[in-house]
């Protein structure tokens, strides 16, 4: 890894393949803020799925990343699968259904500060990946498999997930894992916790917000006693994101927390998931970066700041920054 002024520079990833798996699909938010779903006026499309806009995250910093998963064979299946493609991810490991449609999340901040959903999954094309359906040479191929949680809802996506990362770790890739929480997806919180946790063991790479932290561990604190009971003897990274105030990790030979870069945040859609792009795109060819605190710090410092400058834009993907726009910012300083 190059060094510039004591600052992680130069190409994100010198060419390990991120696989990134799961749900892509379209948000679609108000045109105006502050209203419930029922009093907007209209709707903007917003692209979306947690493990695309990792996908894209990598691409856009110079990595390379394919995403895996199905859309419904309709306008907005390929318009998604198009945006990927735009962005320099490779869509060879994505199905099209002929019967079920893309999936579509409209989503409102109400100027009550309640968050209202409405979900057309009934089904959609994702939940009905088949394990038979996945590009195993693809998968084979790839040096980080990331996936999240919302894969794990409902059958057949479910024994899709479990097989592409059982033939992803037969074939020595790294496990990556953020369950992104999606509470109103699930049958209830119980149903929610048991199974995000059945997968637990098999990452050496998880990252976890503060929220989810305290849903996994029905603790109301968010201290290194919480992050440590979610260790697990396969683990070689656990990161717990904490929003405007940076970030934790957790290693087996040390830890400690890492602060955020100061912005003017407009939209923290997408932060997360930029964090991760740029962490998996660091880590893909060196993974020194988990044993050695001074490297990864310097990791840590390049994913929160390409979080920061995620929540500086409305929407995700629109506001993934490059490698170069992180540069910018790390010369800026915190
Ligand atoms: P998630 O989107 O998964 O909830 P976070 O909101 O914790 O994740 O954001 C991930 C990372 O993005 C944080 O660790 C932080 O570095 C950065 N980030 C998020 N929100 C802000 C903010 N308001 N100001 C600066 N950085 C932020």
């Amino acid at each position: 890894m190059a060094m510039n002024n004591g600052v992680v520079s130069g190409k994100a990833s010198g060419g390990g393949l991120i696989v990134s798996f799961g749900e892509m699909l379209i948000d679609f938010v108000p045109t105006v803020s502050g209203v419930s779903l029922a009093e907007a006026p209209g709707f903007l499309k917003a692209p979306g799925g947690a493990p695309a806009n990792v996908a894209i995250a990598v691409a856009r910093l110079g990595g390379k990343a394919a995403f895996v998963g199905k859309l419904g064979d309709d306008e907005f299946g390929h318009m998604l699968a198009g945006i990927l493609k735009e962005n320099g991810v490779s869509a060879e490991g994505i199905n099209f259904d002929k019967a079920a449609r893309t999936a579509l999340a409209f989503v409102t901040l109400r100027a009550d500060g309640e968050r209202e959903f409405m979900f057309y999954r009934n089904p959609s094309a994702d939940m009905l990946l088949t394990p038979e359906e996945l590009n195993l040479e693809q998968i084979r191929s790839a040096k980080v498999f990331h996936y999240g949680s919302i894969s794990l809802i409902v059958e057949p996506c479910r024994s899709a997930h479990l097989r592409a990362m059982e033939v992803a770790k037969e074939a020595g890739a790294l496990l990556s894992y953020d369950p992104n929480l999606r509470l109103p997806l699930w049958p209830s919180a119980a149903e929610a916790r048991e199974q995000i946790m059945s997968i637990w063991d098999k990452a050496e790479v998880i990252k976890v917000s503060d929220v989810e932290l305290e849903f996994l561990t029905g603790s109301d604190k968010i201290d290194d006693a919480a992050a440590m009971s979610l260790w697990h003897p396969n683990l070689k990274l656990l990161l717990v994101t904490l929003g405007e105030h940076g970030c934790r990790y957790y290693t087996k030979n040390f830890h400690g927390s890492m602060e955020a870069f100061h912005v003017k945040a407009v939209d923290t859609t997408g932060a997360g998931d930029s964090f991760v792009g740029a962490l998996l795109c660091k880590i893909v060819d060196d993974r020194s970066v988990l044993d050695d605190e001074q490297k990864l710090r310097e990791v840590l410092k390049y994913a929160n700041a390409c979080g920061a400058i995620t929540t500086t834009k409305k929407g995700a993907i629109p506001a993934l920054p490059t490698d170069a726009d992180v540069l910018t910012l790390l010369k800026r300083g915190a």
